[in-house]
């Protein structure tokens, strides 16, 4: 099968990856140039974690995360994650940390519970005040997304695949199995696959009723090498709940010997904003609020530099409350794809490989559509 697929982040690569495992032939329309750091792939880590709130079907599919991620670092020939587990800590007894907790121990995945004191004893560096529950997943780490998207695009030339960069896409034919560029080519295939990112409702305006675009921001730190040094065995941190979205990457070493920064962001959605006009300039103000979220979590931050700030764009779920993906059809030879939510980077080599099995027939529409809303048992 030919399959035109429009945006080279992690979703369009993810799929075109496992298409050309199977021997389609794929053709990725980028409208920037690839990787395109104004995407929300592009930027230097994604976290991998097992504790998923109230959401178990994505704490399932985190096995299913790892077996396809394994598939692709032996195609890529290295490993592009940085196994780190995570910790979860919160302040409530019956929050979504908790909650996690609970939904990880029935299932029987591994987990280390912790008393505020032994983790204040375990992590010297983080502080124990107020917290109620604590508790290591050995299981997370951190993928090196700038990376797997380079990787990526230079496996699938190596393949045979056409990765198009400056190639915007205007419009498609959903019927057709084509779209149609910024300067008129038309480009056909049997199949159009559109993974555009916080860009999706330009192309399929439907899909504006079901999600919509959300700007966040980061906070990169520079660190004295003591600290440096201590965080380099840190898991990633989270406190995420109702009413806060506290998450932490600590830095890591990636394959050539250079370092990550360390990251602090914020989970919560702000839902404003347009991925297509915001410049990516981040306000010392907005960046600072993040900053915040780290006191009263973090001991001595009198030491820690906030360095740089970064906007990036998540594509939401606009129902209240929730996270979940959405991948549809459209007409009758395209697909719309948006696994964000803010968590769908570590899902993009396994929904990849989803999708072609329903491209192969071995899974119907109405499945994989369920899958990749993370209804699974
Ligand atoms: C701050 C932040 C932190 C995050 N943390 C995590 C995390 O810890 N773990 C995790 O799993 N996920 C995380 N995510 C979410 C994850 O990054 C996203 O789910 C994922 O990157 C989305 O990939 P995508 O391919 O759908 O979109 P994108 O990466 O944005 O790719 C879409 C591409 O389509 C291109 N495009 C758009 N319109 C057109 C057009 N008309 N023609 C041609 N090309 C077009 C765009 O230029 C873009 O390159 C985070 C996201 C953000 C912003």
């Amino acid at each position: 099968m030919y399959v035109v697929i429009v945006g080279a982040g992690i979703a369009g690569l993810g799929a075109a990856w496992a298409l050309t495992r199977e021997g389609h032939h794929v053709t990725v329309l980028e409208q920037g140039p690839i990787p395109n750091p104004v995407g929300t792939s592009v930027d230097s880590h994604r976290l991998i974690r097992r504790p998923y709130g109230t959401e178990i079907g994505y704490m399932r599919m985190i096995t299913h995360a790892y077996a396809a991620w394994n598939r692709l670092w032996a195609d890529l020939g290295v490993k592009l994650c940085v196994d780190t587990g995570s910790l979860s800590m919160s302040a409530g007894a019956n929050d979504r940390q908790a909650e996690s907790l609970r939904l990880i121990k029935a299932d029987g995945f591994p987990v280390l519970e912790m008393t505020a004191a032994e983790m204040a004893k375990r992590y010297p560096l983080i502080d124990p005040a107020g917290v109620r529950t604590a508790y290591l997943s050995p299981e997370g780490g951190v993928l090196l997304a700038d990376r797997i998207v380079a990787a990526l695009a230079k496996w699938l030339g190596e393949k045979g695949a056409k990765l198009r960069p400056i190639s915007r896409v205007r419009s498609i034919d959903a019927d057709g199995g084509a779209v149609t560029l910024a300067d008129g080519e038309r480009v056909a295939g049997d199949l159009v696959l559109v993974a555009a990112g916080a860009w999706v409702r330009e192309l399929v305006p439907d899909m504006g009723e079901h999600v919509e675009p959300s700007r966040q921001v980061l906070a990169y730190v520079d660190l004295p090498d003591d600290l440096a040094r201590q965080w380099a065995n840190y898991p990633s941190l989270l406190s995420i709940g109702d009413d806060r979205g506290f998450y932490l990457v600590p830095p890591v070493a990636r394959p050539d010997g250079t370092r990550t920064r360390l990251k602090i962001g914020d989970h919560l959605f702000s839902r404003e904003g347009d991925a297509a006009s915001d410049p990516r300039i981040a306000a010392f103000d907005e960046v600072r609020r993040v900053w915040e979220q780290a006191r009263g979590r973090l001991r001595d931050l009198e030491r820690y530099r906030l360095a740089e700030g970064k906007i990036c764009y998540y594509t939401v779920d606009r129902r209240p409350g929730r996270e979940t993906f959405r991948s549809v059809p459209v007409g009758k030879a395209a697909w719309a794809m948006s696994n964000c939510s803010g968590h769908g980077f570590k899902f993009g080599a396994c929904i990849g490989e989803a999708f072609t099995d329903m491209v192969a027939g071995h899974r119907s529409a109405d499945a994989f559509t369920r899958y990749v809303a993370g209804e699974i048992s």
